[in-house]
């Protein structure tokens, strides 16, 4: 059995690619999705998924910081590039009121066009969301009865926060984030109360490199990588009182039911 990395920024230029990839193959970790964050990233992301079929998926989006860049053409090259049997999702799209690289009213624009893409497509939503919660709320119960699904990647709130997603039908990404015993605690309480069904794994690399990994600066320049999913996923499992082969093979099963991977694709890839 192997991992699956639902978000992994692969063709940010701090990862090389090909020792990267390696080494998650290594390490079990045999599926990752690919996120993209703009269309010139959505489409790199596409054209490394193609060369390696049976490992490689993508997302198609425009993050809340490139909210600015979106116009109305924009949603035709993303529904254009869609079209690849690579892409699995619409995004990473969202909202972020944190830091407002694009203001508000840029941001709920891209966001709301790419729910209705999702929607159009029927293709599950990979979200985005700081300092934002209530009104990206607003836009996914808006849409609920029409999405097919999402992911609340990187998901860092707190125990009504998640349950406010799981009401909405959505699954939550956990990434590095839960190992951090100071930044990670309302994390690491929700945890305990998230089902087994609801799970995706994710390492957001070369972003959130796990607290408490020993130092392999030698080896990963200081990143976070995917062959560090395993790390997480014992302490995922430490949290939720349950074993790491449960957990993995919930993780998988998540995978392919979000994301309408087969299952014969994962098994074959093994
Ligand atoms: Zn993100």
């Amino acid at each position: 059995m192997s991992w699956c990395d639902i978000g992994v920024n692969l063709n940010d230029k701090r990862l090389f690619f090909v020792p990267v990839f390696e080494r998650a193959l290594a390490a079990d970790v045999n599926h990752i999705i690919i996120t993209g964050t703009s269309l010139e990233k959505s489409q790199q992301a596409i054209l490394l998924a193609e060369q390696y079929p049976n490992h490689l998926w993508a997302t198609a989006g425009v993050h809340p910081h490139d909210a600015s860049q979106f116009t109305p053409q924009t949603i035709d090259d993303l529904r254009t590039l869609s079209k690849s049997t690579r892409v699995v999702a619409i995004g990473e799209c969202g909202l972020d009121f944190n830091r407002n690289f694009s203001t508000p009213e840029q941001q709920c624009f891209a966001f709301e066009q790419q729910l209705k893409l999702a929607c159009e497509l029927g293709l599950p939503v990979f979200l985005h969301e700081r300092d934002a919660f209530e009104v990206q709320i607003e836009y996914l119960t808006k849409y609920r009865n029409d999405l097919h699904g999402g992911v609340v990647h990187c998901f860092t709130g707190d125990i009504k926060q998640m349950e406010r997603y799981l009401d909405l039908g959505l699954y939550i990404g956990i990434t590095g984030w839960v190992c951090d015993l100071k930044r990670g605690q309302a994390l690491r309480g929700a945890i305990k109360s998230l089902p087994l069904e609801r799970i995706l794994l994710e390492t957001d690399s070369p972003y959130l490199r796990p607290k408490g990994l020993a130092n392999n600066r030698k080896v990963d320049n200081g990143n976070n990588e995917p062959a560090y999913l395993p790390y997480i996923a014992q302490e995922v499992a430490s949290l939720m009182a349950t074993d790491i082969e449960v957990l993995q093979l919930a993780s998988q099963v998540n995978t392919q039911a979000l994301f309408n991977i087969s299952s014969s694709h994962i098994n074959r890839a093994k």
